[in-house]
């Protein structure tokens, strides 16, 4: 079998795991099918691309699995006017299916090459409507927003009160949070008034930890 045909069987066999752990959203699925993700990944991987794992990017990180990618998003409730704020560019995969979905979507990495190298494939794959920063993604990025909803793919002590603030009213920031800088819970928190809250538990998730002024310190993140 061509390494092409490989992928396409991979392919389907990955989006029909997708349908069967419970993401219906048609427009998350269509996002699903049509990013590809071989194109995020290094050489080396491109043959594990479709395999639902996370998988090693540079400067030690990761590349989400794709189920996580696919509940986050869904979680998010998106929609097509949407303007999205994601915390943790990394490959910047997660981007290219957010920006399948909505009309703007504004990315922040703390890793200068990673902010680079996925701003480079955004722009060749002709996502253009992907703003990429570098920088410190727990302070948000304030002269964009307010944004309808804010992605973290990188797991906090907390929920960053910055973040927060720069959701509009019956915005949605899904975030994975917790004590443990090796398990989370996966956090859906809905900005239902100006200083009122609403938080859900979406069930326990594993990422990489969230460096930064509301986020772990990079001491504490060394240490551990
Ligand atoms: N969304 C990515 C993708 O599709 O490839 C996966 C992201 S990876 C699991 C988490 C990323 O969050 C890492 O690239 C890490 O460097 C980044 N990160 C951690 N703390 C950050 C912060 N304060 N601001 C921005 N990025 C941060």
């Amino acid at each position: 079998m061509t390494r092409e045909l490989f992928q396409r069987k991979d392919k389907q066999q990955f989006l029909d795991l997708l349908e069967a752990r419970g993401i219906s959203d048609k427009r998350v699925l269509k996002a699903m099918a049509t990013v590809p993700r071989e194109a995020f990944v290094g050489r080396d991987l491109v043959d594990s691309a479709y395999r639902d794992s996370p998988l090693p990017i540079e400067e030690g990180q990761t590349i989400s699995q794709p189920y996580i990618v696919a509940l986050m998003t869904e979680a998010m409730q998106l929609g097509p006017d949407d303007k999205v704020l994601e915390i943790g560019t990394g490959s910047g995969y997660a981007a290219a299916v957010l920006a399948s979905i909505v009309k703007q979507v504004y990315t922040i990495e703390r890793y200068p090459l990673l902010a680079d190298h996925a701003a480079e494939r955004l722009e060749e794959l002709g996502y253009d409507n992907v703003a990429v920063l570098c920088g410190d993604g727990t302070l948000g990025w304030p002269e964009h927003a307010p944004y309808d909803a804010i992605v973290v793919t990188a797991g906090g002590p907390d929920v960053p009160k910055s973040l927060v603030s720069q959701l509009v009213i019956g915005g949605r920031l899904v975030i994975p949070a917790g004590p443990d800088q090796h398990r989370q819970q996966l956090l859906r928190v809905t900005r239902v008034a100006a200083a009122k809250t609403q938080t859900e538990d979406l069930g326990g998730v594993r990422f990489v930890p969230l460096i930064g002024e509301e986020g772990w310190s990079e001491s504490e993140a060394k240490w551990r």
